[in-house]
């Protein structure tokens, strides 16, 4: 267990029709996460490289051939982490909560209190 127990939530919500997942965390404190955000951010191996190289190279090449992220399917993993499949995208995602803690789009950077 690596989990701090701030990290923990203790209401998830994926809302298909907001197309958002919104945490509330032991802890206190909401996070909400857009899904287009969400799947750009798919921690697994192969996205993380994907980020890491578009990183390097100046180039941008942008396009939205995977349209809007579609949710597929969400899973709890054990107590540390949720599964999710997005439809069009990557199917390997594991979000750890720690990790949805550290790329919460409403508190990177500063902590400040949003309400
Ligand atoms: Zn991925």
């Amino acid at each position: 267990m690596t989990t701090a127990e701030g990290h923990r939530p203790v209401d998830l919500t994926m809302d298909k029709t907001a197309r958002e997942l919104r945490i509330e965390w032991a802890g206190g404190g909401k996070s909400v996460y857009g899904f287009d955000y969400l799947a750009a951010m798919c921690p697994c191996a192969n996205c993380r490289e994907k980020r890491a190289e578009m990183e390097n190279n100046p180039l941008r090449v942008v396009s939205d051939e995977l349209g809007p992220a579609e949710l597929g399917d969400a899973s709890m993993v054990g107590r540390y982490a949720l599964s999710i499949t997005w439809q069009a995208g990557c199917a390997s995602g594991i979000y750890s909560f720690d990790y949805l803690r550290s790329i919460d789009p409403g508190n990177l950077g500063e902590a400040g209190e949003g309400s």
